[in-house]
């Protein structure tokens, strides 16, 4: 069985280096030629836009604890934050313009970005579980996947820690969060969320992973029901930082 499908991995190797050579893969940003095995060419890569690990990924201010300062460890109710990239036009495009099969290389790509600066942090040996942020029924109909779902996989693999898909559900629609103010915003998350195995909960720490954070809304609710639930710590990560 082994060796079947070693025989069929290697002809899954050869075909894709056929393919390479009628079809070059072409950088997913510009669309040009890649001459290495890669995503992005090098110009496009270059306009990655890393976030500075010295100062809090959420206010960008001071200096920081498990990613945030203690003003916004204050405001929200998770411990800890980790984000990589600033969302500017490439990352925008990278996450948002993908449909479900080139959106698996791309986070494949960027989530081992992630995954790095995860693994330097000094709360990452202690988390029981990756938590992908679900995406609500009528939205994953529109898109056709879950892209935090796509990260959390990655991560999952490259840090070796189980991952609960599924765990967290959506209770109620919310509406698109895009043309709301922050306080609107946290109105429209609050309670929206509920934990199916509660008794998985209790003294357990948790990674909740997105692909953007913008205000936090969706995070803090996430985080606050899974406290209520008995988390010990909640940490966050995504890909970028709006
Ligand atoms: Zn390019
Ligand atoms: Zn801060």
């Amino acid at each position: 069985m082994r060796y079947r499908s070693l025989y069929i991995h290697s002809i899954k190797n050869k075909f894709s280096k056929f393919l390479d050579l009628i079809y070059p893969p072409l950088c997913f940003n510009c669309k040009q030629k890649l001459t290495e095995k890669s995503i992005l060419c090098e110009k496009c890569k270059n306009k990655l836009n890393f976030l500075d690990e010295n100062i809090c990924f959420i206010c960008k201010k001071k200096s920081t604890y498990n990613g945030i300062c203690e003003d916004c460890k204050r405001k929200f109710p998770f411990d800890g934050f980790v984000s990589i990239f600033k969302f500017n036009p490439v990352m925008q495009s990278m996450i948002h313009n993908f449909k479900y099969k080139e959106y698996q290389k791309i986070g494949k790509y960027l989530s081992s970005f992630l995954a790095k600066r995860l693994e330097q942090s000094k709360f990452i040996y202690t988390i029981d579980f990756v938590v992908p942020v679900p995406l609500h029924k009528v939205k994953r109909r529109e898109r056709g996947f879950n892209q935090a779902l796509i990260i959390s996989r990655n991560l999952s693999k490259i840090l070796q820690i189980d991952l609960l898909k599924d765990f967290v559900k959506r209770k109620k629609f919310t509406a698109t969060q895009t043309n709301l103010s922050r306080a609107e915003r946290k109105q429209n998350v609050a309670g929206a969320f509920c934990v199916k195995n509660k008794e998985n909960v209790h003294g357990q720490n948790f990674l909740l992973v997105d692909d953007v954070f913008t205000t936090g809304s969706t995070i803090s609710s996430i985080t606050q029901e899974l406290k209520n639930n008995g988390a010990d710590k909640v940490f966050c990560a995504t890909l970028a930082r709006a």
